[in-house]
């Protein structure tokens, strides 16, 4: 029997629901739950798919190879006719791709074939041309000959009426290529989803206008806009909000009615100026606040009505690390695909690492394979989450569980790679 869903009033009850100190694993959990995709569909054209998610499975209105083909220059023959000791056929035609011999090979005779010509009927194999002697059409063959040897057959690849691509596949290059193989102008995807983004602080300026004394940049901003137009998603960029309940109020507001999730950074810690809790309590709700994690403790999940809430940490670092580990993988599963597990593997750490117990930490490394073939990685350095050039610097995480502590130079760390 299924359990009834979760609601966000029935978490609180839950035994082992902590909203100060989150672990990493139950916060996926947890926002899983919460998550149903996406059902309109539009139909586009292939040429504009890429990222986007398919909305039905796809059969295959043909077969792959459509017709038996040769995979290398060479000669058509019956395999039959050749054996142990050397063999003079005569050549009677070419096979050119989309131009096939249209005669019949019979018993002494050959075609000379081009890779992806169709095979001649009577032949069945095809001999490389490096592997004959030519003396005008007397081709001399010395080698035994595999039945259906540098063939390949119709439908092997796929065959006529399978599922070629899953509901909830998404399109990278590699289906794109695929579908046009297919014949495919056009495909059936889910809508975009619709990300309403903005940041929060009155420190913030935006690049291009000269600072005034005790201001930032805002990047985190563009950090998210990259994030998400790599997934594929549609951005209503809100700006900058001050730090003012009622201008936050009305940015919450606004964005809840226009889109699906609100991604937003800053203002979710307990400084004064954070209002982004107390106002999610009273226009929505809140799942969860602080996370056995490092960097990005202070996240908040939550929904204002329909829509899905990620409140993201101000830190720049903290904000690209809360993304990848959670935010990204919730909204795959919202516009209806069906996300893969992370990629993760072991490397040997070139530094010692500072890590307390009791949360996962998430530390940039520098990963690199060296001449003896071994993949080693360091950290950045100085793990500060407001030094984003780390993440610029970094190409992986270096995971560390909550329990562990101290590592020594030379230890096993589990990798993540971005
Ligand atoms: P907060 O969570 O609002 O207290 O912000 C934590 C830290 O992140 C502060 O040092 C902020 O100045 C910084 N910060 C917040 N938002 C941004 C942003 N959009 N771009 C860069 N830094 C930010
Ligand atoms: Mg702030």
């Amino acid at each position: 029997m299924q359990s009834p869903p979760l609601t966000l009033s029935t978490l609180a009850s839950m035994e082992d629901y902590d909203p100060n100190s989150m672990p990493v694993e139950q916060a996926r959990l947890l926002i899983k739950k919460f998550l149903s995709p996406v059902t309109d569909s539009e139909t586009i054209k292939v040429e504009k798919s890429l990222n986007r998610t398919l909305a039905a499975n796809l059969f295959s209105p043909m077969n792959v190879p459509p017709h038996d083909y040769s995979s290398m220059d060479g000669y058509a023959v019956r395999s039959a006719d050749l054996g142990n000791s050397s063999v003079t056929l005569k050549q009677i035609g070419t096979s050119f791709a989309g131009n096939g011999f249209k005669g019949t090979v019979a018993s002494g005779e050959c075609v000379r074939i081009m890779t992806g010509a169709t095979l001649p009927v009577g032949s069945d194999s095809v001999v490389m041309q490096e592997q004959v002697k030519v003396d005008g059409d007397k081709i001399k063959f010395s080698l035994p000959c595999k039945i259906g040897q540098n063939i390949r057959l119709t439908g092997e690849d796929i065959q006529k009426g399978a599922v070629v691509l899953a509901q909830g596949q998404r399109i990278s290059s590699a289906e794109m290529g695929l579908l046009a193989s297919l014949g495919f102008a056009e495909i059936s995807v889910f809508r975009k989803l619709k990300i309403a983004i903005f940041s929060t602080g009155d420190e913030l300026v935006q690049p291009g206008k000269a600072l005034a004394g005790g201001q930032i940049y805002d990047s985190n901003r563009f950090t998210l806009i990259g994030l998400l137009t790599e997934l594929g998603a549609e951005i209503l960029d809100m700006g900058n909000i001050r730090d003012d309940k009622e201008a936050v109020r009305t940015a919450l507001q606004k964005a809840s009615s226009q889109a699906d999730v609100i991604i937003t950074s800053g203002g979710v810690s307990v400084g004064d100026a954070d209002y982004i809790k107390e106002l999610l309590d009273e226009l929505g709700e809140v799942v969860f606040w602080k996370l056995a994690m490092k960097p990005g403790r202070p996240l908040a999940y939550g929904k204002v009505g329909h829509c899905h809430f990620f409140g993201l940490p101000g830190n720049p670092v903290a904000v690209m690390v809360t993304f990848l580990q959670f935010v990204r993988n919730a909204l795959w599963e919202l516009m209806g695909q069906h996300p893969k597990p992370v990629f993760s593997f072991q490397a040997i750490c070139t530094t010692p690492i500072k890590k307390a117990a009791g949360r996962t930490e998430f530390q940039r490394g520098i990963l690199t394979q060296e001449d003896d073939g071994v993949w080693r990685v360091q950290t950045t350095g100085e793990q500060g989450s407001g030094i984003l050039s780390s993440m610029s610097r970094a190409n992986c995480f270096i995971v560390l569980p909550m329990e562990q502590g101290n590592l020594e130079q030379g230890s096993v760390v589990q990798i993540q790679l971005f």
